[in-house]
C-alpha cells in the first residue's frame, strides 16, 4: 500500500510539475531567523488575492496584475501524515487584543494553497490556469542535519573536534570534553557514565546556539521531537584519542552505530520527507544577530551555509528534467527583520547578507541555479520615519505602541570588518520589538513581500 501510495503521489506529482501547476517551496532557515513570520504573512498575502486592495500592496509582483490572479482557497496537502502548518493559530496570536509573535512549531508542517490565474492558449483564448503552493516549515534545529548525510562518524568527530578547538573561546567546551576524557572507548558501555557525557554536549550545543552559532549537530540533541530519551540520541563525537581494538559491543563501536542510525533514520527521512522535492528556496538569515555574536558567529553562518547547500540539487530544470530528477532552480537569500533597521541602512544590510553567505551563493550558482539576495520583513513591527536630532533630519523607527518612543537602532556595517563588528556591537540597540497591532481582517504589513513574490511566482504563470 505504501509504495502504492508513494507511486500515485509522485505521478500526481509528476504530472503537477509537467504541466507547470505546481511550485514546492522550501522555507530555510535557521532557528529565530523568522520562517514561522515568513510563512504566515506569505499565506495571508495569498489568501488575499482577488481582494480589492492587493495589488496596490504588491506594486512590483507585477505578474499580479497582468495574470489576474485570485486565491483558490486551502488545497489538499501533499502528504497526509505531516501536520498542517497552523496558520489560524498564528493569525489568532497575532491578530489577538494583545498581539503576540506567532509560536514556532516544533515539528515538520506543510501548508498548500491553490491559486487561480487567467492564462492564454494558443489562439489567445483566455482560460483559468490553476497553479498549487506547497510551502514546507520544519524546526531550523533539525536543518542543520543535513551536513550528517556526508558525514561519517569519524569525520563527524572530527569536525567536531575543530569546532572545539575554534569555539573554545567564546563557549563552554571544557565540561563535556574533560567529562568525555574519562569514558573508554574500547570497554562496554557504562550507560550512566555515557549519559552524563552526552548531556553536558548537549548543554555545549544549546549554548552555542544561544550565542547565534549555526553549526549544532546532531540537531535532535537540542530538539528531540519524538525522539526524547530514545538511545539512538545517546552518542557524542569521539574527540579524544581513539585506542586500538574497539571491536563489536566497544562503546566507541556503539556509539559509531546510533551515529548511523541516526543518519540513516532520522536525517535521511526528514530529507527525503522535507527537502528532495523542492523547487524553490528561500533562506531566511538574520544578519544582525550573527553579526552581534561576532566574527566566530559571522565566519559560522557562512561556513555552515555552505556545507548545507551541498545536500541540495541546484540547477535550472527543464520541464523534463524536472520530472525525473528534480531540480531547485530558484534561491532567495533574504535578510529578514528589515524594519528593525531605518531605510537608510537598507543598502548596508544587503551587503552585509551578500558577505555573509558568500561562499554558499557560489556553490547555488555555479551549479546553474539562479540566485537572488534582498532583504524582507514578513511582519512588519515598526514604520521608519523622520524625527529632528540636533537640528538634523534623521530617520528613525516607531512600533504601533504609544509607551515606545520613537528610537534609532544604530547603523551597520556594509560587510565584515572587526572595526565594523565591534562599533556595531557597541552602539546598535537591537531589540525584539513587539507585534504590530492589527485589526481584524487587516493584512499582515510587510517589507518587500511582493519583490519576493515576483521572483518566486512570477515566471510561473
Ligand atoms: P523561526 O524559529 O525561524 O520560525 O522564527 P520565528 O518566525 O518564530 O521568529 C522568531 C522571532 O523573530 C519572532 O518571535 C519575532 O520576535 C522575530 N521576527 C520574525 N519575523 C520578524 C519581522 O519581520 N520583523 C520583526 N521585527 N521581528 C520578526
Amino acid at each position: 500500500m505504501g509504495i502504492i501510495d508513494d507511486l500515485t503521489g509522485a505521478v500526481g506529482r509528476g504530472i503537477n510539475l509537467m504541466m507547470d501547476r505546481e511550485i514546492r517551496l522550501g522555507v530555510t532557515g535557521l532557528s529565530r531567523g523568522g520562517k514561522t513570520a515568513f510563512i504566515t504573512s506569505l499565506v495571508n498575502i495569498l489568501s488575499t488575492f482577488g481582494e480589492v486592495g492587493t495589488a496596490e500592496r504588491l506594486p512590483r509582483f507585477t505578474a499580479y496584475e497582468a495574470k489576474n490572479i485570485s486565491y483558490g482557497g486551502p488545497a489538499k496537502p501533499r502528504d497526509l501524515k505531516v501536520a498542517a502548518f497552523p496558520y489560524l493559530r498564528a493569525c489568532d496570536s497575532l491578530f489577538a487584543e494583545t498581539p503576540a509573535w506567532p509560536e514556532p512549531t516544533s515539528g515538520i508542517s506543510e501548508i498548500r494553497l491553490e491559486l487561480v490565474y487567467e492564462k492564454k492558449d494558443l489562439l489567445s483564448f483566455s482560460r483559468k490556469g490553476r497553479l498549487y503552493i506547497d510551502i514546507w516549515d520544519y524546526p531550523g534545529e533539525w536543518l542543520m542535519d543535513l551536513m550528517l548525510l556526508k558525514l561519517s562518524y569519524a569525520e563527524f568527530s572530527d569536525r567536531i573536534r575543530k569546532r572545539t578547538a575554534t569555539l573554545s573561546a567564546v563557549t563552554d567546551v571544557s565540561s563535556w570534553l574533560k567529562a568525555g576524557a574519562q569514558l573508554k572507548a574500547d570497554a562496554p558501555v557504562n550507560v550512566n557514565d555515557l549519559h552524563h557525557v552526552v548531556r553536558l554536549y548537549t548543554d555545549w550545543l544549546r549554548e552555542s546556539k544561544d550565542k547565534g552559532f549555526a553549526m549544532v549537530v546532531p540537531g535532535r540533541f537540542v530538539l528531540p521531537g519524538d525522539l526524547e530519551g530514545a538511545p539512538i540520541l545517546e552518542f557524542v563525537p569521539w574527540v579524544w584519542d581513539l585506542p586500538e581494538g574497539c571491536g563489536e559491543g566497544s562503546l566507541y563501536r556503539t556509539m559509531e552505530e546510533r551515529y548511523d542510525a541516526y543518519r540513516e533514520k532520522v536525517v535521511r527521512k526528514f530529507y527525503r520527507e522535507c527537502f528532495s522535492g523542492l523547487d524553490r528556496q528561500v533562506i531566511l538569515i538574520d544578519c544582525l544577530r550573527a553579526l552581534m555574536g561576532g566574527r566566530e558567529t559571522f565566519m559560522d553562518i557562512n561556513e555552515t551555509f555552505d556545507v548545507l547547500m551541498e545536500n541540495f540539487s541546484y540547477g535550472g530544470s527543464s520541464i523534463l528534467g524536472r520530472l525525473f530528477s528534480p531540480k531547485i532552480d530558484r534561491v532567495i537569500f533574504a535578510a529578514t527583520k528589515a524594519d528593525t533597521v531605518t531605510m537608510d541602512q537598507y543598502a548596508n544590510l544587503l551587503s552585509l547578507l551578500r558577505s555573509m553567505v558568500k561562499q554558499a551563493a557560489s556553490r547555488v550558482r555555479a551549479d546553474g541555479s539562479n540566485c537572488e539576495f534582498m532583504i524582507l520583513s514578513a511582519i512588519k513591527a515598526a514604520k521608519c520615519m523622520y524625527a529632528e536630532h540636533e537640528g538634523k533630519r534623521v530617520q528613525v523607527l516607531k512600533t504601533d505602541y504609544d509607551d515606545e518612543p520613537p528610537f534609532f537602532p544604530g547603523s551597520i556595517p556594509s560587510g565584515w570588518s572587526r572595526e565594523g563588528m565591534e562599533f556595531f556591537q557597541k552602539y546598535f540597540k537591537m531589540r525584539e520589538l513587539r507585534p504590530p497591532k492589527l485589526n481584524p481582517g487587516e493584512p499582515i504589513p510587510g517589507i518587500n513581500m511582493d519583490v519576493l513574490l515576483q521572483y518566486i511566482l512570477g515566471d510561473k504563470m
